[in-house]
């Protein structure tokens, strides 16, 4: 005979039962809660992607603001300001 076994949904937390056999067991309760946990997944996964650009467009124009204030040369400080400000324009920074 087979016996169930009892599992918390990992989406919504409700319990369900399941058999007890050697099979790969279900982790959530219903298709909807699989779909929506890939969903939340992918949301925090973009989320964290968006979040490492934004420090990546602040970090290059820091570094160019930093750049333009600390050379000794005119032009470079010009070429690195206007490197800077095309980024400032480009991403709202
Ligand atoms: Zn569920």
């Amino acid at each position: 005979m087979v016996t169930s076994i009892y599992t918390d949904c990992a989406h919504c937390g409700a319990t369900f039962t399941q058999p007890d056999d050697p099979g790969r067991k279900r982790r959530f309760c219903s298709g909807a809660c699989r779909t929506g946990a890939y969903r939340a997944r992918k949301r925090r996964q973009e989320q964290a992607d968006r979040d490492r650009q934004r420090q990546d467009q602040r970090r290059r124009y820091d570094g160019l603001r930093a750049k333009a204030a600390s050379t000794t040369y005119e032009h470079e400080a010009a070429a690195c300001n206007a490197k800077a400000n095309q980024l400032r324009d480009k991403y709202g920074l």
